[in-house]
């Protein structure tokens, strides 16, 4: 017995070792790659942030929250239905020859929206606010929840058309006045998710080893994961978004930004109309499903995907194809099926595809 008992305590001490063993690789790798993240609701969509400190040893919580607090911040200033934001105040002066002074942050964001307006040639235009909510795609002050859809007669449509063109609004970049003209509105939906995403970086990134931001899709990447794979980005199946269609593995500091007729839309006598306008005609953009641009940084990504979306295939690569380090996926719907178009190297950045 006394044998035997040795042996079966020989064997809980190897279990226990074992045990130990697996426990302190695990921790060992948890400490070896530490990393903080967190989910939270801003913009009517999910914020996801993921920080790789440069130092393992000290407190990062406070890189989170301060990645976090640049998103909140361009969250009040850029609401364009919510009554607190300076970007609503902004709308409310519309026509007023004084002009509204706007915030540093908001005036940078103006400033980035009007080189997308120009580089786009007015494919991305803030200023179409006005057709936004009339086919109920804006969302309620208060509540955040997104309006009833509704389809605008051609009259209802040709009155409002006159208020967009985002080229007439006055910016002067020294006092920071803006001069909107009457009745105009701004919705910087199409831009503000990229720019609050790269501010969130721009407020940490000098002191860590790498960090994601993806707001609703719209992602800033920066600096390296700790064991040296590259950044994973799933693009959603525009038919199914609950599931992944595409994964990008990037390897650079980037932006990332999807447009798609699938996030907000209504169907009408079998017609899908998404809540992305052309400015020109006053109706949703049509024949295109899903836009993913790869460029430089989060603000240029999403304003392109946006314009890309009213540009089409064609005039949309023609203008990627011109800009560096500027990458798009393009899916349109033929019978049902997806057809991918690809700029110059997209490809270059997909690892898998449905
Ligand atoms: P994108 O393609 O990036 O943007 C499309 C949006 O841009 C459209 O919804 C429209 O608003 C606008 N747009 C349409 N056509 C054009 C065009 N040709 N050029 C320029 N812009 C165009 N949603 C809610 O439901 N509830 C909320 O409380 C809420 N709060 C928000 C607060 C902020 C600060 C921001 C920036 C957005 C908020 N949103 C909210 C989401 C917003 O209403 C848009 O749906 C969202 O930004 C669209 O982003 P996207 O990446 O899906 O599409
Ligand atoms: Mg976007």
């Amino acid at each position: 017995m006394k044998s035997e008992k040795r042996v079966l305590s020989l064997a809980m001490v190897i279990t226990a070792l074992v045990a130990t063993l697996i426990f302190s690789l695990i921790s060992c790798a948890k400490r070896k790659y530490p990393f903080i993240s967190g989910t939270s609701q801003l913009m009517g969509t999910e914020v996801n942030i993921t920080i790789y400190p440069q130092n393992v040893e000290e407190d990062y919580d406070h890189y989170y929250q301060t990645a976090l607090g640049a998103i909140e911040e361009v969250s009040t200033v850029a609401s364009a239905y919510n009554e607190e934001s300076e970007l609503y105040q902004l709308n409310l002066s519309a026509g007023n020859e004084s002009g509204y002074t706007v915030s540093y942050l908001l005036s940078d964001l103006l400033i980035k929206a009007r080189e997308v307006y120009l580089l786009t040639d007015g494919a991305f235009d803030p200023s179409v606010a006005p057709l936004v909510s009339a086919y109920g795609f804006d969302y309620h002050p208060k509540t955040g929840e997104a309006s009833q859809p509704y389809m605008p007669t051609q009259n209802e449509i040709d009155a409002l058309l006159p208020l967009v063109d985002f080229g007439r609004v006055l910016l002067d970049e020294e006092s920071g006045v803006v001069f909107l003209p009457k009745d105009m509105r701004l919705d910087l939906g199409a831009i503000a998710k990229g720019y609050a995403a790269d501010l969130a970086c721009s407020r940490v990134s000098y002191s860590v080893k790498g960090m994601m931001v993806d707001i609703g899709g719209d992602i800033a990447i920066y600096g390296e994961r700790p064991d040296g794979e590259p950044w994973v980005v799933a693009i959603a199946d525009p038919r199914e978004p609950e599931k992944t269609f595409v994964e990008l593995a990037i390897t650079k500091n980037c932006g990332i930004a999807t447009s798609g007729d699938y996030e907000r839309y209504f169907e009408m006598d079998g017609v899908r109309y998404g809540h992305i306008i052309d400015p020109d005609t006053g109706f949703p953009a049509q024949w295109m499903v899903s836009v993913t641009v790869i460029a430089p940084n989060a603000t240029m990504a999403d304003g392109l995907a946006t314009a890309i979306f009213v540009l089409g295939v064609e005039k949309g690569l023609f203008l990627i194809n011109g800009l560096p380090d500027v990458s798009a996926i393009i899916y349109t719907e033929e019978d049902g099926r997806l057809i991918a178009h690809y700029s110059q190297n997209a490809k270059d950045f997909i690892s898998k595809e449905k």
